[in-house]
């Protein structure tokens, strides 16, 4: 079937489904394929419950004529996203980096929803299938869609671009994650550039922080709208950091912003929400009012009273640079501090010595005690009376009494695969 004509049945589709749990009446059903499952073998089950068409691409599923027999399903989703994002009247904006993607979206969402009819990228869905979806959950009547595209290997943003066909982007930053796909830092800055070099070529616009050398550099003599500090004495507008403490403060405009986030290097994920809302014309106070009212989901820098405790609960992922950046930060608050700290995966040749750099860090800071948790970080060289290694989650839970701390700040940061939100029970 041409790719036209699915798109006209489409049309006449409620949503996508990938998955016959969560099928609705009239869902284009797409039987795409994991490491553990067939959604072949699915097809007939989504459309008993609902589903008006099944794509599917083994044969032998191809029984009803609601079934449509195509080579490829994921190819078929993907072709069918572009397909669709040429339909919609919409404004795309991308985004990629390597740390703060997704609260950056979710803040840009918040402020261009004051004005315009939007759709993001729902959680984390930023990959090959994920900005499919996004682009097919959007309409004619969708008038901004912001996209987050996540990647770990070259090749993978400008496949995205290539679907999504952004008519912005903004790159949060370059910084040390995915280090084993993408081959070391000069592999991640070549990967996330690979949006720059689609924005480029087909003259459209990049949102930039001015005061981040490496995109001032790649984005010189291009189409851009920048955002930076008082330092920053080029860029189109001015956003200053004032504090956290614990939550990240800013002005601009004369306002002052106070946000329910943590973390200094939140200050970038606002101030380009800031500037993004400023360039489609939001007026001010709903900018202000939009990240005021923004909290945090998914384990992503939340601060938790417990009794006589707080946690800064940033277990929903870690890497090198988001690691030292929460250390740096968690040194400020004030009080009794211990900070556990879970492996950093996907560092491939580079784990052994990004594992001891942040060892080394945590170890310098003034911080009181630093519990380490996992198989890299117990191969570090401690030297320290302060610092403990477990080498797994259980041997720290059946070795170390954390019911029995009191009136202390805790940070908690490790890889997703590390899941330390597991402690959150076991705090008193
Ligand atoms: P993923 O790659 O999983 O999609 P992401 O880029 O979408 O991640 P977020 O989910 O927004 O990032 O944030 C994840 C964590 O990254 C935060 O909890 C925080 O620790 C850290 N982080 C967020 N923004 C920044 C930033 N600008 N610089 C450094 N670290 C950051
Ligand atoms: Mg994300």
């Amino acid at each position: 079937m041409k790719i036209e004509q699915l798109h006209q049945l489409f049309l006449q589709c409620n949503l996508i489904s990938t998955d016959t749990r969560k099928i609705q009446e009239n869902d284009m059903f797409f039987a795409l394929k994991g490491s553990n499952f067939n959604g072949n073998t699915y097809a007939q089950l989504a459309l008993n419950n609902g589903a008006k068409y099944a794509i599917i691409d083994e044969q032998e599923y191809d029984t009803s004529a609601q079934t449509i027999l195509v080579d490829n399903v994921l190819e078929t989703l993907q072709k069918l996203a572009s397909f669709h994002r040429i339909y919609l009247n919409t404004t795309i904006i991308a985004l990629t980096g390597s740390n703060g993607k997704t609260t950056t979206k979710e803040l840009i969402n918040a402020v261009l929803s004051q004005k315009y009819n939007t759709i993001a990228t729902i959680g984390n869905l930023n990959n090959h299938i994920g900005v499919p979806l996004t682009l097919l959950s959007m309409t004619r009547t969708t008038e901004i869609g912001i996209v987050e595209m996540g990647a770990n290997h070259q090749k993978e943003i400008e496949f995205l671009c290539n679907i999504a066909q952004p008519d912005y982007g903004y790159i949060t930053n370059f910084g040390k994650a995915h280090l084993e796909g993408f081959g070391g830092i000069k592999g991640v800055i070549k990967g996330k550039s690979e949006m720059y070099d689609y924005l480029i070529t087909n003259n459209k616009m990049i949102f930039v922080n001015a005061n981040d050398t490496i995109q001032i550099e790649k984005t010189k003599s291009v189409n851009n709208f920048s955002f930076g500090n008082h330092s920053a004495k080029l860029a189109d507008i001015q956003i200053d950091y004032i504090n956290s403490n614990p939550f990240v403060y800013s002005s601009f405009n004369s306002l002052k912003i106070k946000s329910q986030l943590i973390g200094d290097y939140n200050f970038n994920n606002i101030a380009a929400a800031i500037a993004i809302g400023n360039y489609f014309k939001i007026p001010k106070e709903h900018i202000k009012a939009a990240i005021e009212n923004y909290t945090p989901t998914n384990n992503r820098s939340q601060i938790i009273k417990k009794d006589s405790n707080r946690i800064i609960l940033d277990a929903y992922n870690a890497n090198p640079t988001s690691m030292s950046a929460a250390l740096l930060n968690f040194e400020k608050q004030s009080g009794h501090k211990i900070a556990i700290l879970g492996d950093m995966f996907e560092l491939g040749n580079e784990a052994k010595l990004e594992h001891q750099n942040i060892s080394d860090l945590a170890i310098s800071l003034k911080i009181d005690k630093i519990l380490f948790i996992g198989e890299n970080f117990y191969h570090t060289l401690i030297n320290s009376d302060k610092a403990s290694q477990y080498k797994t989650f259980e041997d720290f839970k059946n070795h170390f009494k954390i019911s029995k701390i009191e009136n202390t700040t805790l940070l908690i940061k490790g890889s997703r695969g590390m899941a330390l939100e597991r402690l959150l029970s076991l705090i008193k």
